[in-house]
């Protein structure tokens, strides 16, 4: 009997719920918008009806196997909570793994006692794109989400590696500019604060400020929300402020890959998240700048574009691949379903 489990992803916009096969076949998929101002109760009760639902709807024509739930934030997956969730108020030490696992008790999916698993979203989204994404076939790779801030996920072995305290893999708070910007970690510089969307606006904010760049501010007043997109759009355009923007980020997050290549030396990175999207402003930048400091990657011949079967041969050769995600918005989806899957 095939089998399955069901892939939930919390975000500060979405709550989505997945069932997959493990063959990594979407099932059916539930998207409904997060409510922050409801309670993590009321978040649990919700995610818990639909998982019910999905699990009964799936039950008769596959093997239930468990669920997995992707959340951003720090999380201590031992605990089931997450340490520090700036993109959800209220959800900081709150009991998260053991609520689901009470409101699914008696649910006739489970045999025994319900059992769940909370990860980080940025390394389910790793998991997600190693199961059946851009790294399917790869088994040593890290990858880095682009978005409010950067996620990090490092697998090895096919699993991912989370370190002594489970934080292995905090790219974001990884220096890039020794004296730079306070980032809310304590740290100054950190490359979150340099190559994320965030830091695109506040780029574009200051380069508004400075009075040349008339195209940004005609944008970022006209459109209540200005973000990395519009930013993208205008180098589309030819803007040469955006083009210039979109420059030092790919600059500061070829520094920050420069050192992961050089610290782990791993097959493959992959790039994920929205900004990666706007690849194309970017990437080449980011090439220039890792074939400038990394020794490593400058000794394996540089690979781009690559795709499918021509990037699992580039890695079995020894050379470094780095690529773009395929999965999109939804690899900590399939990511969360995958880790149901193969925690034992
Ligand atoms: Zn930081």
């Amino acid at each position: 009997m095939p089998a399955f489990s069901i892939g939930v992803d919390l975000g500060g916009t979405n709550l989505r719920i997945a069932a997959v096969s493990t063959e990594g076949q979407l099932l059916e998929k539930i998207s409904v918008a997060s409510n922050l101002s409801l309670s993590p109760d009321h978040v649990v009760a919700q995610m818990c009806d639909d998982i019910r639902h999905l699990g009964a709807k799936n039950r008769d024509s596959a093997e239930f196997v468990g669920v997995g739930v992707g959340v951003p934030g720090i999380v201590d997956v031992e605990a089931g909570v997450m340490r520090k969730a700036a993109n959800l108020p209220g959800w900081e030490n709150y009991p998260a793994r053991a609520q689901i696992e009470r409101r699914l008790r008696g649910c006739a999916l489970f045999e025994n006692e319900p059992r769940v698993i909370l990860e980080n979203d940025a390394r389910a989204a790793g998991l997600g794109e190693q199961w059946i994404g851009a790294a399917r076939g790869v088994p040593h790779l890290a990858m880095l989400t682009l978005g409010t801030g950067i996620g990090g996920c490092i697998i090895l072995n096919g699993r991912i590696w989370r370190g002594l305290n489970g934080l292995a893999g905090e790219f974001g708070h990884l220096t890039v500019e020794p004296d730079g910007i306070p980032c809310g970690c304590g740290n100054r510089g950190c490359s979150e604060r340099y190559a994320s969307a965030s830091a695109l606006v506040r780029m574009a904010r200051e380069a508004i400020a400075g009075g040349a760049a008339p195209a940004l501010a005609q944008v970022a007043s006209s459109q209540p929300e200005f973000g990395a997109k519009e930013i993208y759009q205008l180098v589309l355009q030819n803007d040469e402020p955006s083009r210039r923007i979109f420059c030092s980020f790919g600059r500061y997050l070829g520094i920050l890959l420069a050192d992961l290549v050089n610290i782990l030396n791993l097959e493959m990175f992959v790039i994920g998240g929205g900004v990666a999207s706007a690849w194309n402003a970017f990437a080449p930048k980011m090439f220039e700048e890792l074939g400038t400091r990394s020794i490593i990657y400058a000794a394996s011949a540089r690979q781009h574009g690559l795709h499918g079967d021509e990037r699992q041969r580039a890695a079995s050769q020894g050379k470094t691949i780095i690529t773009r995600a395929v999965l999109g918005g939804d690899a900590g989806l399939y990511g969360a379903a995958r880790l149901a899957q193969i925690t034992g």
